[in-house]
């Protein structure tokens, strides 16, 4: 018997045929005599629909009354599936976040978890019934309602996991798993049998949208082993866990195209201490998230002066354009430019420590597809290039073909 966490995300349960499956799905494991904790989220477009709803009474609701009304679209997600596990003569209860005991900070619509104290969740468990919790939601210790962030729920079963120190997590979502690349851009893109938590940060943080970085942090963090899998077919799916030494032997695991990103050049930035953290603190100061940053090296002339680039998500491109034009009397720089037509190429994997001359073979592989490197950043496991973006997925396509197949 073991004690299993399911996380069912909104697709899967988007509408009562889906809940349905769902039930049946616990259904399977509760007969094999397992616990089995349910977290699910919202169903698919609720939680946006709810967003519209707010924003048409007006623009910038207060965010605890967001909270109040967002955590109804997981509200409804638990009552309908407990439901469905009735019609199966299913024991099961649903919890809302906070009688599952999950206490988190004051941070409306951002809240972190505190701490978790699942003791009615054991109780019911123990008393034989499937526990349905709702995802995304909890409460601080003085009662108030709170959200996770939006895709939240993912953090949520992790954290249960952690906190029951259940035998397994399954995080169940309209893929088979984590991808070598998008299927979609790369046909011979394959499912990984297995993935890193850092690899599996640097894939989601970098566009291969699986799962909410932050609950794989928290995964990393406590020691969770997951698996993303389908709920819409019983492939086994992708096992997220620390990494283990012959996860070395593969020297690429997956490879990403992040088409979300913008570059900013500012041309003849005089070369003095105090320019960089002047433009960056600007850029910081309107809560503009800035990735890579390139620096050329200083002309050597009287008054020195250099090239500087750097990335920003595309919608905060014109923002972060005022911030520099606004800057330019103080800093003295000649022109800046801007840039949306690029994309981030970036090839990961851990395999990467321990062999040389990926680098030299990627850079390789875009001269022969006559694709110019524009920026190059690299991590320990990590390269990441930018490029045209009307490259972006012929790149990726042969980067793809030369080091997965
Ligand atoms: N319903 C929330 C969202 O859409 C949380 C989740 O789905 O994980 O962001
Ligand atoms: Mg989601």
């Amino acid at each position: 018997m073991a004690l299993i966490v399911q996380k069912y995300g909104g697709t899967s349960v988007g509408n009562p045929e889906r809940i349905k499956n769902v039930a049946a799905r616990v259904t399977k494991y509760r007969q094999q005599g397992d616990q089995v904790v349910v977290v699910v989220s919202a169903m698919s477009g609720v939680t946006d629909n709810l967003i519209k709803l707010a924003k048409a009474i007006m623009p910038l609701p207060s965010e605890r009354e967001m909270d109040m009304l967002l955590a109804t679209g997981e509200q409804t997600t638990i009552a309908l599936t407990a439901m469905a596990l009735h019609a199966l003569d299913i024991d099961a209860v649903s919890l809302t976040g906070a009688q599952a005991g999950i206490v988190t900070d004051g941070v409306h619509t951002k809240a972190k978890i505190q701490n978790i104290t699942p003791k009615q969740v054991h109780a019911l468990l123990d008393s034989g019934k499937v526990v349905i919790v709702a995802g995304f939601q909890g409460q601080t210790a003085e009662g108030q309602i709170t959200t996770l962030g939006r895709g939240g729920s993912d953090l949520t079963a992790i954290a249960l996991a952690a906190a029951l120190k259940a035998d397994l997590c399954q995080i169940y979502t309209d893929v088979d798993g984590v991808y070598t690349a998008d299927p979609r851009i790369v046909p011979g893109a394959r499912k990984l049998n297995e993935i890193s938590y850092d690899e599996m940060l640097e894939l989601a943080s970098l566009g291969a949208k699986v799962m909410q970085s932050r609950s794989v942090e928290f995964a990393k963090k406590f020691g969770v082993v997951f698996e993303v899998r389908s709920s819409l077919n019983d492939n086994p799916g992708t096992i997220v866990k620390e990494e283990t030494e012959s996860m070395e032997d593969v020297v690429i695991r997956g490879v990403s195209l992040d088409k979300n990103q913008a570059k900013v050049t500012i041309v003849g930035v005089p070369d003095k201490p105090g320019v960089a953290a002047r433009i960056f603190k600007g850029l910081a100061d309107a809560a503009i998230n800035v990735d890579m940053i390139v620096q050329n090296v200083s002309r050597n002339t009287e008054s020195p002066s250099t090239d500087l680039s750097f990335t920003v998500d595309k919608p905060d491109l014109a923002k972060a354009g005022k911030v520099i034009e606004t800057l330019k009397a103080e800093i003295a720089f000649r022109e800046a430019n801007t840039d949306e037509n690029i994309a981030k190429l970036s090839i990961v994997g851990v395999g990467m420590r321990s062999h040389s001359g990926v680098a030299a073979k990627v850079f390789e592989t875009l001269a022969a597809e006559s694709v110019n490197i524009e920026m190059i950043s690299t991590s320990e496991i990590k390269i990441s290039v930018i490029i045209a973006l009307a490259k972006g997925e012929q790149a990726m396509k042969a980067v793809h073909q030369v080091f997965i197949g």
